[in-house]
This record gives structure tokens, sequence and C-alpha cells, in this order.
């Protein structure tokens, strides 16, 4: 690959970065570091999505009283993100590379605008050959307003930065064809579009990151599906990224992406549904021409019901006559004139094709 990809992104798990007792594992660190100093010099331009703030504050600072979450939250990742950056820099400063720090919040990514203005600060930096570090910014980022985990964020980061690949460290060696602690399971090597192997996946956490593999696989298959190659691997064996993205060879769950990539529009669509502003129903004419081969626009005629206080240019899901999410769009009018024209023939599209993201 390492002919073809010239930009990948790296997301590395809480899990990856600390030890058993919960520190920071400045040897794993190290060796990250060390692994993407050389695939710079092989040519390859990498963005590192990092967790580890909270685990590495929680380590540090011991609360005088019993915090809730929140502020629990907001605590250890104060001093544990310090910590953290500080470490990065001291690191790749070794190999005489700069990086620098981007804290983000879901909201810093909700609007076209926002969306825009955090591509462009991650363009300037590699640029100007600085290393992005990339978290979460965990002191402000709270309930609703939070990414479900850095893997939701790295997606979108991939899928923001036209990366040629994804690689979601963990601390296991990919997704498995049963449980991974039974001796008959083994790493399932290569998932195609269209593969569903989301029944195979335990729903259970890592003990410090919000994340799980079920998140994972579907961030994992919703990226490939926009035409970025993804790996899921595991970041404590010795030299896994230059096995992945210079060798082609590991023990790694590999994505293959699909064919025809989506335009950069379709993709901010297809990572908005956390910000979704309503949702509008259609019947079953509508969805199976939204899901044929041809490019169509949603229609008002095709429309049940609309739910939801939007503005014209928000983002809102659509779901089938069942109710499931089935894709999401910008829409062209707001909630009001949408609810006067449900089932009219002969109105302007609803959300047009351009805008329509469909799962
Ligand atoms: N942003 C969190 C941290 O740095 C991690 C979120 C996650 O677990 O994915 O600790």
């Amino acid at each position: 690959m390492a002919e073809k990809s010239v930009r990948a992104v790296i997301k590395v798990g809480s899990n990856v970065l600390t030890g058993r007792d919960s520190m920071l594992d400045s040897g794993v660190m190290e060796s990250i570091v060390d692994q993407i100093a050389s695939l710079r010099n092989a040519g390859i331009e990498v963005i590192l999505v990092s967790s580890g703030a909270v685990a590495s504050g929680r380590s540090i600072v011991r609360s005088l009283r019993k915090l809730d979450s929140v502020s629990a939250r907001q605590l250890y990742s104060s001093v544990g993100q310090a910590r953290l950056i500080n470490r990065y820099y001291e690191l790749f400063d070794r190999h005489g590379i700069v990086c620098g720090q981007v804290l983000t919040t879901k909201e810093s990514l909700s609007t076209r605008d926002h969306y825009l203005n955090q591509m462009n600060c991650m363009t300037v930096m590699l640029e100007n050959g600085v290393i992005p570090v990339i978290n979460e910014n965990d002191t402000i980022s709270v309930t609703e307003l939070m990414f479900t985990d850095n893997d939701e964020l790295s997606g979108m980061v991939a899928s923001m930065m036209n990366a040629d690949c994804l690689v979601i460290l963990s601390n296991v060696d990919g997704i498995y064809n049963g449980n991974p602690d039974s001796p008959g399971s083994s790493v399932i090597k290569e998932i195609r579009p269209g593969d569903n192997v989301s029944g195979f996946i335990g729903t259970g956490k890592s003990s410090f990151g919000r994340g799980g593999m079920l998140t994972k696989y579907r961030i994992a298959a919703k990226v490939a599906d926009e035409g970025i190659e993804v790996v899921i691997a595991n970041g404590k064996k010795k030299d896994i990224l230059q096995e992945i993205l210079l060798h082609k060879s590991s023990d790694c769950t590999r994505f293959i992406p699909a064919e025809r990539p989506i335009s950069h529009i379709k993709k901010w669509i297809a990572h908005s549904d956390g910000f979704a502003k309503g949702k509008i129903r259609i019947n079953e004419g509508a969805m199976l021409a939204l899901a044929g081969e041809k490019a169509s626009s949603l229609l008002p005629v095709g429309v049940t019901s609309v739910e939801g206080d939007f503005e014209k240019g928000d983002i809102v899901l659509i779901l089938s006559p069942e109710g499931k999410t089935i894709g999401m769009g910008k829409v062209s009018m707001d909630s009001a004139r949408a609810s006067e024209c449900i089932g009219m023939k002969g109105r302007k599209p609803l959300i047009h094709y351009d805008y329509l993201y469909m799962e």
C-alpha cells in the first residue's frame, strides 16, 4: 500500500497507551512515535488521534470528595491531556518532528462551516509538517455533546481529511469470528463492502476507553464504504504500523474500501447523524427510489411525517416506514414548510440527491 497510501489517520486507544497499573505506558508511546517517524520517512503523512487523557489523569489526581462522572472526566482529562501532549511533544521532538494539539468537540464539527474550519486547521498543520495529535476536548464536551468515543472521532477525521487509510489500534488483534478467548476463534482478516460480521462481535467495552468492538466495526464499515481502507489492529504489537502500512501483512482485520468513493459533502453528511435536528419518515415508494441505482432526491410526495424543529440547511434523519434510520441529509426547507408539503406532488425536493446519504 505504501506507493498509494499517502495519508493515514492512526487512532490509539487508552488501553494501548496505559499499562496494567493504568499509568501512561511510556514504552508503548515511544514505540508508536518511533513507528510514525519511520512512516513519515517512507512518505506517509500521519494524523494521530490519541485517547488516554482521562486514564492518564486518573492515575495522577486523587479527588478530595466523591465526584460525579462528568466532574471526574473534566478533572482527570484536564491533567491527563497536558501530560499526554507533553509526552508526545518530547517523543516527536527526538525525531526532529513537530506535533501540535487539536482538541475538538462534536459541536466543532456540527455545521458545515465549523467542519471546514476544523479541516482547514489540520490541513495547514500538515502543509507545514506538523503532526496533528487530536483528542476530544473532554473538559468541555459532556453528555449529548460527546462523541460516542474516539473511534467515532477518528472516522470523522479520516473522512474529512480524505485519508487513504484509517488504522484503529486497540489491545486486541482485530475482529474475531467468535469469543477472542476461545481457542477455536481467529481474527477475520478481510471484510468486504456489504459483508456483515456484527453477529460475531461481543458488546463488551474496554476498561479505560469508552468504545467497544461494535462501535469500531460500525465506524470502520462506514468509513470503508466511503472508499477509505480501515484496519483494526493490536497497538501493543511490535512494529504494527509498519506491518500494516508498509508490508500489508499482519494479524489484523482489514476493511476493503468500496470502489466508488462518495463526494466530500456526502462524507460530512454521513458522519452527521449525531447532529440531526429532525426526522423525516418516508413511504415504501420513496424508500425504493432512494435505495435504487439511479440518483434520486427525496421529494415531499414520498414523505409521511416530519418531526422536530429544524431550519433550512440542517441535517435530518431519514426513517423507513417502520421507523428505522436509513439515511440522512441536508434539508432545503425548514420544518414548518416541510410539514406543509407532506405527501404533495410536484414540489421541489426536500433533500437534494447531492446532500443525501443512504446507509
Ligand atoms: N477522549 C478520551 C480520553 O482521552 C477517550 C475517549 C475514548 O475512550 O474513546 O481519555
